[in-house]
């Protein structure tokens, strides 16, 4: 072996470098793309739920600090087999990541399928235990679905059944969340997410039509929380053509993942790719 020996000088670096994928996680720099001409992931938001405890302009008066045409990608649902598997090949056909709100009763006999997401470098969040009405069920159910969706998601994806979310975010199904609900989620610092529109792809249409609706509400709002579902057929046909147009059309994705708990009270950039949803100190 002939190789040049590691200076101190390199030891220190390379001990920065990985204290600093320590502290963000493996998730923190865009996923270097093997192949050229793809949609690729442009950049990763850490979001903070006490600076964003609720965000999407479909529900909220606020959202996440997107740029002319930047886009989140999500996906509600999951994970439903084949659909979700489908979902996933297009995402890595064009490296693209994006976050999947899980079923907790579907995730919970899916294990494999939920660890797959996560290990392609999604972003998983919550999505209740049985896609219940929120809104009408007893605040005592409520709680119950939410802790029973996180709990199941989180045993099929580390093992552990916690109700303490390893990513706190948390969609309502419906969009259905009532003051109590959104007040217990806040307290326990798990961010809410709306969307800022959607493709309305639950609605019976081709997949054609869903791509052309997307795509006239993408133009409308040039970027923003997009919302679409997994298990769907007609989402899964449209994809790999609605990523394209992101491509061709100059829109770039945003993968967002929770701010690390160490830095959510100083906010900073360490990693050029990624950028801090919260309000930067001293600009
Ligand atoms: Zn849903």
């Amino acid at each position: 072996m002939s190789q040049p020996r590691l200076t101190w000088r390199w030891v220190n670096a390379l001990g920065a470098i990985a204290a600093l994928l320590l502290a963000h996680g493996a998730a923190a720099a865009p996923a270097a793309c093997p192949r050229e001409g793809t949609l690729g992931t442009s950049r990763v938001l850490s979001v903070n739920p006490k600076n964003y405890p609720r965000v999407g302009l479909k529900s909220f008066p606020d959202t996440l600090p997107l740029e002319d045409g930047e886009v989140v990608l999500t996906f509600d649902d999951g994970p439903s087999p084949p659909m979700t598997n489908k979902v996933l090949a297009a995402l890595a056909r064009e490296c693209v990541r994006a976050t999947f709100f899980l079923v907790g009763q579907p995730a919970s006999g899916r294990a494999e399928l939920v660890r797959k997401i996560a290990a392609e470098g999604h972003t998983i969040g919550h999505h209740t235990f049985t896609h219940a009405h929120l809104a009408h069920i007893t605040p005592e159910q409520a709680v119950e679905e939410i802790d029973r969706g996180i709990a199941a998601d989180e045993k099929a994806l580390n093992g552990v059944e916690t109700t303490t979310p390893s990513t706190p975010f948390f969609r309502f199904p419906y969009f259905e969340s009532t003051p109590a609900t959104l007040e217990l989620l806040q307290s326990r610092g798990i961010a809410v997410f709306g969307a800022d529109f959607w493709a309305s792809d639950w609605t019976a249409m081709s997949p054609q039509g869903t791509l052309k609706l997307l795509i006239r509400r993408l133009e409308q709002a040039r970027k923003g929380i997009i919302l679409l579902h997994d298990p769907q057929p007609r989402t899964v046909a449209m994809l790999p053509a609605f990523l394209r147009y992101l491509k061709d059309n100059g829109y770039r994705v945003v993968h967002v993942v929770p701010a690390k708990p160490d830095v959510q009270s100083e906010q900073h950039s360490e990693h050029p790719a990624e950028t801090a949803a919260t309000p930067r100190e001293g600009g």
